[in-house]
């Protein structure tokens, strides 16, 4: 049958799905491009023998969004060049064409995958054997004492999509939400909560969403970690019911690892809406799952699926057991010898079954091959498998991952043929609607501005009543301290140090938060993916993803929430960029140094300084975006392909909650690095000291509540008083030994100095510069800057752009070091500030020439 279909098909001229016109339907007839690619684009629906529909392009023109399977996806051009497609039409033809030569008579094009139908599931494996295999597995990772204790202990995990619901079932079921867990490298979290049900204590855990379980993603490879390390005792796969098909490739990824496991039927209030039937029952029994509808939003259905996944943890129920997915007649019997083959092995990991391992050592799956690596027959199954994969591409012309998701796909669609019939309604009117405007050609951007405009404001005008509060508590607190306690340097730790540096952590909290809540609610809705989608074709120039676009906007404000922003980016790469680009976005805490220099030197264009500032910044970004594309990340390893989801009102709960989770992701996560860093600094200004003690502290405090950013300031604001102790400082000595470097830049030590506290947070600049030069407020500062002659307009103008670039502040390496790792915020710290010198070099000597 396939073959006929692809006989036929060579003889009609194949286009391109990118050459499809909006409006247009097609059927994909072949997918180019690497494996990865092609892996993804299947696990998205892009699968042989389906129907896609080409629906509008972003107002760029790219990406263009297409609806597959019932649901609306962005691809980019140029990904859309790598699907091969035949008008309806040609392949009615074909299909007929095929029909008249083959006596089973097809009839249609759904039919390309009957061959891989539904007979194979009748399950081979029942619950009874595999499951105390399992168990026995299980406990020889646990101690016998703990035996007792999680009798009653239920560990579950919570798998599916992105945008399935998960976050919501999370909250609906345990309330409050514990533990955040990183993972090497990229972070990625899974939350775990805990809550107690019919006498059973319940320990879930909220995966992240993913499409299949494949190594091409971080998430992927977490959740199957998570899966094969923690062994959770049963897992909750959500699935949409509105648009199953595609969300069931998961499902069917996971019922190869075996593992116990229950179907939550979620948005089950869609399915409803849209007039479609679903057959659950049946269905669950078809797969060996139980299916539960359920709604999380309103928290429908939950009771059932909580006693389903206790009677599975049991073993009382009936539906549950494990069934083998049929990868076709090529595929299986090179499967079934090489399952035997690991079978036989005594040290293969038990955690999931041996036809899993099979199956993945033929698709090569990297990572499954460096865990089996250490098994004694490793060498002879890897032999085999490359062979037999080898022999199934040859036999099926098709690469073996292709072969292995077309069967999955084949699978459900067999499922869903008897259980399954499509409601009438058409649920996305809402959807396209909106689409209409916020991806319309001329409205698209315009209201793109208009939202990032609101959220500025927001996060900054609004952010900063609160914010003042926040530094007014943070000054009396260190007041009270301060009159209550005997002089010495415990007291000056402790209001310098120590209020002054976590001070300058919590007083951002108000405009992380603000501005979390409405990136929470774009997020929720699905405009962000919509937001991705129009600004793609622009950051796609500088090597980035249209994700990238939010988290550098955001920079403009605080590097640090941009920076851990930077998660919604799926490719690993476009991540990276977009972190170690974001320091050059010109946060809002360079604003009060610039006004201060510009204001002093350039007093007549001190708004073109301001900007040129912001521009120079976003050059230098595009500029490094552009060199790490073409050196060290030469390729995207992850498709553009994103998914569109309708937009759902998010529950102002979920919002509320999802802002507030990553609120305290910042405070718990800078909070101790910033303690730290503050404190070293605080140390080095304050010693070596040999000069009394004397009332200027209490001055120099002064003077930074009169700046804006007080509590950044309050660090080393009044360590060590005056201009001259300063000097004396470890801070001045470092300052003196650094000066020879910043010679060239026209700066002197003190500059250099004002530079070295800057690194705590940008600002202190400012309050630096106040201590040496001896003075009280901006005002006379911007006076005796002048009278001094240490600077000139040049070395001014090279002093500016030295701190617009170099060393992200303590808090936004910090947050690299905790998205991408040490490594990369050592490169970061190291890289910016190499940039800043040489651009500050260079301005410098141009500017000699005028
Ligand atoms: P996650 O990405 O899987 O964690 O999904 P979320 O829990 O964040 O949910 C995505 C969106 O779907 C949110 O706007 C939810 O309010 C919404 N949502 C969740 N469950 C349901 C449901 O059962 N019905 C409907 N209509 N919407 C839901
Ligand atoms: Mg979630």
């Amino acid at each position: 049958m396939r073959n006929y279909f692809s006989k036929f098909a060579a003889k009609i001229k194949h286009m391109k799905l990118s050459g499809l016109h909006n409006g247009e339907s097609a059927i994909i007839v072949k997918l180019h491009g690497h494996g990865g690619f092609r892996k993804r684009i299947t696990e998205m629906g892009f699968v042989r023998g389906r129907k896609v529909t080409s629906i509008l392009n972003s107002p760029l023109k790219d990406p263009v969004k297409y609806s597959i399977m019932g649901y609306e996806v962005s691809l980019r051009h140029s990904e859309a060049e790598m699907i091969e497609v035949l008008y309806e039409s040609e392949a009615d033809e074909l299909i007929e064409a095929i029909s008249a030569g083959d006596k089973h008579g097809y009839g249609s094009h759904h039919s390309i995958h009957d061959e891989y139908a539904v007979r194979q599931t009748s399950g081979q494996h029942s619950c009874a054997n595999e499951y105390p295999e399992k168990q026995k597995g299980r406990h020889r990772h646990k101690p016998d004492k703990d035996l007792a204790y999680r009798k009653n202990v239920i560990n579950i995990a919570l798998a599916g999509n992105p945008n399935s619901g998960k976050t919501s079932l999370f909250n609906a079921l345990s309330g409050k939400s514990e533990h955040v867990g990183n993972y090497s490298g990229v972070t990625v979290d899974a939350k775990t909560g805990h809550f107690n049900y019919k006498g059973y204590h319940f320990n879930i855990t909220d995966l992240p969403g993913t499409y299949s379980l494949s190594v091409y993603s971080p998430e992927e490879r977490y959740v199957r970690r998570h899966i094969f390390e923690q062994m959770p005792d049963v897992i909750i796969d959500t699935v949409v019911a509105s648009n199953i098909e595609r969300n069931l490739y998961l499902t069917t990824e996971l019922i190869d690892l075996n593992p116990r496991m229950v179907v939550a039927l979620n948005m089950y209030d869609e399915l409803q809406a849209s007039g479609a039937k679903l057959d659950y029952k049946k269905l669950g029994g078809m797969i060996g799952v139980p299916m539960i509808p359920t709604v999380a939003k309103n928290k429908k259905g939950l009771d059932i699926l909580l006693d389903t996944v206790i009677d599975i943890f049991e073993n009382r129920n009936k539906i549950a057991r494990h069934i083998h997915i049929y990868y076709g007649t090529v595929s299986e019997p090179e499967i079934t010898t090489l399952n035997e083959m690991i079978r036989r092995s005594n040290d293969v990991p038990q955690q999931f079954p041996a036809r899993y391992w099979a199956i993945k050592l033929l698709e090569h799956d990297k990572e499954i091959e460096t865990l089996l690596s250490h098994c004694s027959d490793y060498n002879k199954w890897k032999k085999f498998a490359g062979k037999a994969a080898e022999r199934i591409e040859h036999q099926t012309n098709e690469d073996i991952e292709t072969v292995i998701s077309d069967a999955k796909y084949g699978f459900i669609e067999g499922a869903l043929k008897e259980t399954y019939t499509e409601g009438t309604i058409d649920s996305n009117k809402k959807t396209r609607y909106i689409d209409g405007l916020v991806t319309n050609k001329w409205l698209g951007f315009p209201i793109f501005i208009l939202l990032m405009w609101i959220m500025f404001m927001a996060t900054f005008y609004l952010g900063a009543y609160p914010q003042e509060w926040i530094e007014l508590g943070v000054e009396k607190l260190s007041d009270f301290i301060s009159g209550n306690m005997p002089e010495g340097p415990f007291k000056d730790l402790l209001v310098n140090g120590i209020i002054g540096g976590v001070g300058s952590v919590i007083v951002f909290l108000p405009n992380i938060l603000i501005l979390y809540l409405f990136i929470s609610f774009m997020e929720d809705s699905g405009y962000m993916a919509r937001a991705a989608f129009i600004m793609d074709k622009i950051m796609h120039k500088m090597g980035l993803h249209g994700k990238s676009f939010i988290p550098l906007i955001m920079g403009f404000g605080c590097n640090v929430p941009a920076i851990m922003a930077t998660r919604t980016i799926e490719s690993h790469s476009s991540r990276l960029i977009t972190i170690l680009i974001n320091p050059f976005m010109s946060c809002s805490a360079r604003i009060p140094v610039f006004v201060l220099l510009a204001g002093t030197f350039f007093p007549n264009h001190a708004g073109t300084v301001l900007i040129s500032m912001y521009i120079l910044g976003i050059i230098i970004a595009i500029l490094t975006a552009k060199v790490f594309r073409k050196t060290y990340f030469k390729k995207e390893e992850t498709p553009f392909v994103m998914e569109l989801p309708p937009y759902r009102m998010p529950t102002l709960n979920a919002t509320l909650k999802h802002m507030w989770d990553k609120g305290e992701q910042y405070l718990k996560k800078m909070g101790g690095i910033i303690l730290v860093a503050s404190v070293i600094i605080w140390f080095l200004s304050y010693y070596p000291q040999n000069f009394p003690h004397n009332k200027a502290s209490k001055t120099a405090q002064t003077t930074m509540a009169a700046t804006q950013d007080a509590n950044h300031a309050t660090v080393i604001s009044s360590g060590n008083n005056t201009g001259q102790s300063f000097e004396d400082s470890f801070l001045g000595q470092i300052g003196k030994c650094c000066e020879p470097v910043m010679r060239p830049l026209g700066l002197n030590w003190k500059a250099t100095v004002a530079l070295l506290s800057g690194t705590a947070a940008k600002e202190i600049v400012v309050s630096t510069l106040g201590v040496l030069y001896k003075n009280e407020n901006e005002a006379t500062l911007s006076k005796t800057l002048i009278t001094s002659e240490d600077f000139t307009q040049r070395s001014a103008l090279a002093f500016m752009v030295f701190i617009l670039l170099y060393f992200p502040c303590i808090a936004a390496l910090a947050a690299i070091r905790n998205e991408a790792g040490w490594k990369w915020a050592l490169f970061s710290a190291i890289y910016s500030t190499a940039v800043a010198w040489v651009a500050g070099f260079a301005v410098y000597t141009i500017t000699g020439f005028f």
